[in-house]
């Protein structure tokens, strides 16, 4: 097949969270399945820079008609590997820019002008390139008007450039709202901005032309599938996701295990596998020295690499402060964004400079080393689409301890509930949830022999994006 994917995120050129780790793995793995896979995507600063880009060549140019506008753009692109092709959407006035959306204090003011841009031009490309795709395959808001354009560009010129449409929620919490005269800017017919389009309580909602337009609808975990559903997990959206439940399914991101594999792992200052974990010892040692947490302990380190944001749960283990204060623990944070959280955790580890180790920046390798060395890695989300530490920490033997909800209930068993095939804990989505839990990881920790046990079953598990990718190659087939 030929599979076009849109994203505003690709690893390893841009990544602000999971959903560039799922593109970049899932289109590598099409590839891999014998398709020919090509992956739109803007034209940032940092991918300009990024070596591979260096290899790129002009497609060719584009003029946008942008409400009253043309504005002129280009496609360049480069192929990072066999079967995959990267097609970058330049126009310096957008994305020559050091954030993806935003300068870390806010969002950029013209994000919809950016992406309804980015969004045209892809549609535009697809029909210069007149190379007809099977499945034009979108993620999140950012690409979430292809599927609506797509069919609108086909009307008026009167060709297929897509056979099927399929649309991605990654997180349905951001949406692409923007005030009602951005419509002007999709030069969309008029009925599409009403109820059954993207208007949205008299504004505009991008992701919502998303779910109504595209073939197929899915999202990254079957139990998100049913949230998003749900008033308490759609953010508005529910009532839309409902008229689509028909073409609505979750599948589970996988992991790029030519990245996160800790017996082939570089970035890691031992490797370990299964059959033998003397290496994780090191890398526990090596990420308390890098704290700077000295002296003999023997008790278990708390990992944390997340997004700063209220999704995470942040809230949570600040509440528990307690807990990593008065018991023999570490806990280890990495993470920005959210301000007030950042300030907040740097407090507590300066409160308890010998327990609480915070890195408030983003940083790959901290990022494999807390996930080797740590004994539990903390993700007590208050909603997780998917959710991808989990899964890593059991690839690393780290047991996750999870809270109850998204893709974090699907991707990990629960050691009390199910002794058996238990891999991690989980909790409910509350500062008492947490602690009951934490308490017991002290419990499962005290037990050398349980905890290796639940270790030894999450690390033989197979996250691999084998078979996630083999979801969506059936998806695609079916809608085909
Ligand atoms: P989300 O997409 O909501 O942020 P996921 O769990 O799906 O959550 O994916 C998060 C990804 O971002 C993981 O690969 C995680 O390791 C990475 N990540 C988050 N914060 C940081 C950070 N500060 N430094 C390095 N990697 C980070």
């Amino acid at each position: 097949m030929k599979i076009v994917h849109v994203a505003s995120e690709l690893f390893p050129y841009v990544k602000t969270g999971g959903l560039a780790d799922a593109v970049g793995a899932l289109t590598g793995a099409l590839a891999d399945r014998g398709h020919e896979v090509a992956v739109y995507l803007p034209g940032y600063r940092a991918v300009l820079e990024h070596k591979d880009a260096a290899t790129a060549e002009r497609s060719h140019r584009l003029k946008v008609e942008q409400g009253i506008e043309f504005l002129s753009g280009e496609v360049r692109s480069f192929s990072p590997r066999p079967g995959v092709t990267v097609h970058l959407v330049c126009r310096e006035e957008f994305f020559d820019r050091r954030g993806a959306y935003g300068n870390g204090e806010r969002d950029y003011e013209d994000n919809s002008e950016r992406f309804i841009f980015f969004s045209k031009a892809v549609v535009e490309s697809l029909r210069l390139s007149d190379a007809g795709a099977d499945i034009v395959h979108c993620h999140d808001w950012q690409a979430a008007l292809v599927p609506v354009l797509l069919r609108q560009a086909e009307r008026r010129h009167g060709v297929t450039l897509a056979l099927k449409t399929v649309f991605t929620i990654h997180n349905i919490a951001y949406q692409g709202v923007f005030p009602s005269r951005t419509f002007t800017r999709t030069n969309l017919p008029d009925e599409l901005n009403q109820m059954d389009g993207i208007e949205y309580y008299s504004q505009i909602n991008l992701m919502k032309g998303g779910i109504l337009f595209a073939d197929r609808v899915t999202t990254v975990s079957p139990r998100y599938a049913q949230e998003i559903q749900t008033p308490e997990f759609g953010c508005g959206l529910d009532g839309v996701v409902q008229t689509r439940a028909e073409d609505l399914v979750g599948l589970i991101n996988g992991v790029d295990t030519a990245i996160w594999n800790p017996a082939s792992d570089e970035q890691l200052p031992a490797r370990y596998s299964r059959q033998n974990m003397s290496g994780k010892k090191v890398c526990r040692a090596e990420l308390l020295k890098r704290c700077g947490f000295t002296g003999a302990f023997r008790g278990p380190v708390f990992g944390v690499v997340a997004r700063l944001a209220a999704q995470k749960g942040v809230d949570l283990i600040l509440a528990n402060r307690d807990f990593f204060q008065s018991n023999d623990v570490r806990l280890v944070l990495l993470g920005s964004g959210d301000r007030r959280l950042e300030e907040e955790v740097r407090a507590l580890a300066r409160e308890a400079p010998s327990k609480v180790h915070f890195t408030p920046r983003l940083d790959e390798a901290m990022s494999h080393l807390i996930e080797a060395g740590s004994d539990f890695f903390l993700m007590p989300s208050v909603f997780e689409p998917c959710g991808l530490n989990q899964m890593y920490s059991q690839v690393y033997g780290t047991v996750p301890l999870v809270s109850r909800v998204g893709g974090l209930v699907d991707t990990v068993i629960d050691a009390d509930d199910d002794p058996k095939h238990g891999t991690g804990l989980i909790c409910d989505p509350s500062s008492t949830g947490l602690l009951e839990a934490l308490q017991r990881a002290l419990a499962l920790f005290a037990d050398p022999a349980r905890y290796g046990a639940v270790q030894q079953r999450g690390m033989a598990r197979d996250f691999s994006w084998k078979s996630a990718a083999g979801a969506y190659d059936r998806l695609y087939q079916d809608s085909l």
